[in-house]
């Protein structure tokens, strides 16, 4: 018979026990995982990314549904456990209790909060979970947050904030950052990189007492008499191995919860890993360490042998733009000595601490690529008497060799440690890659390299590349173009995160290698920036394709087609008429109908583009964008005006969502059609989104397409009223506005989400739902207006023909 495994906390040190035993042995257990968060395991040192805005909840979720249902775990999710009864070996949940044969407490730690007056205040969060991080993320440009704590998770926590623009305060209590960490010199170069990002820093500064009105944190106060004033307080002062279960369970119990080699507790029956616990005195807040952990906990489950060992460990921070690096004991001592590098104009500082020709510990700050070769040197305790000279420059510079960029990596030895998080040398590395692994994504599989926190993964690229030469594969995501290496995906993330609201902040933050972008970049580019920042964006006609530039298509023999908007398809004899005395007094050749049901002029002169747009806007009519990488048509069918199968009003909706939708650029051009019944007379199920109405309401379908690809919609949704389509449907090209890569059409868009997740956004979360509606009206409320006007108004002469210009040039 299987035995009973119940495991309490479903945290990173947990999810990797679960991995470790389910792939070794998936049938040795029945498992019941509690976890009091409401939501499974997500990797919860990516927080700061998600909060920073570089990266979404969904994208660090490690284990999902799916994962957990094809190991037959049972979860139990939101659900904390109260108790353990170890006589009657059962741990009773919230909701019920369940017997166990081994059982695994993985319950992490509860965040310190320092009991000053006011602690109990609202407003006042730790930084532990996600549901901080959306608090933190809840503050804007016109919020005030004070972090009290200069530690990893403080600056974190700031630097992410300080990214969407609200007004950060440190408060630190040593005289420099992250003091455990690095040293002095190394501190105060930090400091000046996020005072660079506007984030406020207040050292040896005390706190005495959290302000707060109406129940409400207010501000904080100094006991020099310092007042902060903050709408919310983060205290990131540390952590505390949460015991509470295993000590009322009677379990042996220090600082953590005691454990042997094995994370055998004081009952053989009782195992306990992760931040929890205390090994040889010893308690733990990284990850590297839990991972062993996990891994030794599995097997012990599975009664292999297996002894956990601590191991030296090293420090990066997770802040765009603050690269540092710490191993090992860097404190000054008798019969110690500093070998120090400063570059100023880089902001580098370098300082390795040496003790009988061993290294014992390094601080680095701004250019950290040499970490993992000194970490390695501190952890096998190498002599490095005969490199004194040289040692600060790194792998390198040892034995003559300088020139060859990856001949830092090729130096290292086997057992130097790549991925920190996950302890992977680049031995297994390369044994991964000679045994067919040949890209990132293989190496993760194989390896879990690169799988935590992310910053090795250019480390494990270089290995790749060493170990492969010219066979290596290029990451699948490709630049977006030669004057830079980031994908239209980075690019967009880091223009949020950093909110970066012109070319030039993307150019200089982005480190672009060209001094104005180019053909390819600039178009993507000002199409993000106008997305993403409506409102402080200036929109760069110079960056778009010309059909853009001239609100005109332009054919093969140099002339423009002009197609004004006939909402819904719908037209009268007046327009009309001006549409035909327009075609008569420019000599138009062809008058055409087209498949989207509007009219278009081919054969206009270009210089001819403001006078015929003048004659047709005094009729009323507007630009139909038929050129753009915007909406495009509204196609409709007669409905119930006319039609005797019809079940609702589809030209009527129509044109309302062609006169809501109008003017507002998207990734592609975007096409839209409203059948009145499921006879489906506009073609409604080949458009980038697809209304059909029925008798109960209207079937919303999406990522249709009639081109070079033929692609039927998928269904989004059906809704009941009209107001709904239209919300639904506002929603969805918003969604798509803000995720869509660059001439990707819908359909590709979706292909890459998945249907899913654009439920998930749109249908599901209300919340959600509204915010993408009101963001799309901002955005509309610059966008919705005809650019043939403006260009009348303003433009005209721009139109005129080039001989006119060299003419009077030439007079
Ligand atoms: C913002 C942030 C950034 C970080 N960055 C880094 C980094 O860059 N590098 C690094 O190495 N480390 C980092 N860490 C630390 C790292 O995340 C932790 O070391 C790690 O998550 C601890 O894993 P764990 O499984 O012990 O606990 P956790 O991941 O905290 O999981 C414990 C789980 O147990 C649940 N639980 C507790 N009590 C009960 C109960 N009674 N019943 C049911 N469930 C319960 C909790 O809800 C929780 O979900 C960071 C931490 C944070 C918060
Ligand atoms: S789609 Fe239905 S309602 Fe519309 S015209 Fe065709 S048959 Fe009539």
């Amino acid at each position: 018979m299987k035995q009973r495994l119940v495991v309490i906390g479903a945290g990173m040190a947990s999810g990797r026990v679960l991995e470790h035993l389910t792939d070794a042995a998936p049938d040795a257990f029945d498992i019941t995982l509690f976890n009091a968060e409401p939501r499974g395991n997500y990797n919860r040192i990516m927080l700061s990314p998600v909060l920073s805005g570089e990266k979404t909840y969904e994208e660090i979720v490690t284990h999902d549904d799916a994962w957990y249902a094809a190991r037959g775990i049972a979860c139990r999710f939101g659900e904390k456990v109260e108790k353990i009864d170890r006589e009657m070996k059962v741990v009773e949940g919230a909701n019920g209790h369940i017997p166990y044969d081994k059982l695994v407490i993985a319950t992490g730690s509860n965040p310190f909060m320092i009991p000053l007056p006011g602690h109990n205040l609202d407003g006042v969060i730790a930084y532990r979970d996600l549901e901080d991080t959306q608090q933190m993320m809840g503050m804007g440009p016109n919020n005030k947050v004070v972090v009290i704590g200069g530690g990893l998770l403080g600056l974190e926590a700031a630097a992410g904030m300080a990214a969407h623009g609200v007004d950060v305060t440190v408060v630190h209590i040593m005289g420099h950052l992250m003091e455990r960490q690095l040293d002095e010199a190394a501190g105060y170069l930090l400091k000046k990189s996020l005072e660079d990002k506007g984030i406020k820093i207040c050292l040896q500064a005390n706190s005495k007492e959290i302000l707060g009105e109406d129940g409400k944190v207010r501000a904080l106060l100094l006991d020099d008499g310092t007042e902060l004033p903050c709408d919310l307080l983060v205290m990131a002062v540390g952590i505390r191995p949460n015991t509470a279960l295993a000590q009322e369970a009677g379990l042996a119990t220090g600082r953590g919860i005691h454990v042997d080699d094995q994370m055998v507790t004081s009952d053989p029956d009782v195992f306990a890993v992760g931040e929890c616990v205390e090994h040889d005195g010893e308690v733990f807040g990284l990850v590297a360490p839990l991972y062993d952990q996990a891994k030794v906990a599995a097997q012990a489950l599975l009664e292999e042998d297996a002894a956990f060992m601590q191991k030296t460990l090293s420090t990066k921070l997770k802040v765009t733009g603050c690269d540092l690096f710490s191993a090992g004991d860097f404190a000054e001592g008798p019969g110690r000595e500093d070998i120090v590098f400063r570059d100023p104009s880089r902001g580098v500082y370098k300082r390795l601490v040496i003790e009988e020709d061993r290294l014992v510990g390094a601080v680095m700050y701004g250019d950290t690529a040499d970490g993992s070769w000194f970490f390695g040197l501190i952890k096998d305790g190498t002599s490095i008497e005969e490199m004194r000279e040289t040692l600060i420059f790194g792998p390198a510079y040892q034995g003559g060799d300088t020139a060859d960029p990856l001949s830092a990596v090729a130096a290292l030895p086997p057992e130097a440690e790549i991925c920190g998080c996950n302890g992977v040398c680049k031995g297994e590395i390369v044994e991964a890659i000679n045994a067919g692994a040949d890209d990132l994504d293989a190496v993760r599989a194989g390896t879990k390299a690169s799988a935590s926190c992310g910053t090795c993964t250019g480390l494990v690229e270089q290995v790749l590349q060493v170990t492969l030469g010219d066979d290596f594969q290029m990451p699948t995501a490709q630049p977006i173009c030669g004057c830079t290496d980031l994908t239209h995906e980075d690019v967009r993330r880091l223009i949020k995160g950093q909110e970066l609201k012109s070319q030039a902040a993307v150019w200089q933050d982005l480190g672009w290698t060209t001094p104005n972008g180019c053909h390819v970049c600039r178009p993507a580019i000002n199409y993000y920036l106008l997305t993403d920042w409506p409102l402080e964006y200036q929109d760069d006609p110079q960056s778009r394709f010309v059909n853009e530039r001239k609100h005109a298509n332009i054919q093969k023999d140099g002339t423009f087609s002009v197609v004004p908007r006939m909402w819904g398809g719908i037209t009268t004899p007046d327009e009309l008429r001006a549409i035909a005395n327009a075609a008569d007094k420019y000599d138009v050749p062809t008058v055409k109908v087209t498949g989207g049901q509007r009219i278009d002029l081919l054969g206009v002169k270009g210089e001819d583009l403001p006078a015929i747009w003048s004659d047709l806007n005094k009729a009323g009519l507007v630009s139909g964008h038929a050129y753009s990488k915007g909406l495009r048509t509204v196609k409709t069918c007669v409905g119930t005006d006319h039609c005797r199968f019809g079940t609702q009003d589809s030209t009527g909706l129509g044109i309302k969502l062609e006169k809501i939708l109008w003017g507002s650029w998207t990734p592609h051009k975007l096409k839209l059609a409203v059948s009145g019944c499921p006879r489906n007379c506009a073609e409604a199920t080949c458009k980038d989104i697809g209304v059909v109405c029925v008798d109960s309401g209207y079937q919303i379908s999406i990522g249709g397409a009639a081109g070079m690809d033929v692609k039927e919609t998928e269904l989004l949704c059906q809704v009941p009223t009209e107001d709904e389509a239209i919300e639904i449907v506002m929603a969805v090209t918003q969604a798509y506005r803000e995720g869509g890569k660059y001439l990707d059409r819908l359909y590709k868009w979706l292909g890459k989400v998945g249907m899913g997740w654009v439920q998930a956004q749109v249908v599901e979360d209300l919340e959600n739902r509204a915010a993408l509606v009101a963001r799309f009206e901002l955005s509309q409320s610059i966008y919705r207006k005809d650019p043939w006007a403006e260009h009348v108004k303003e433009k005209a002469r721009t139109y005129a023909p080039i001989a006119d210009f060299t003419l009077e040039a030439a007079e």
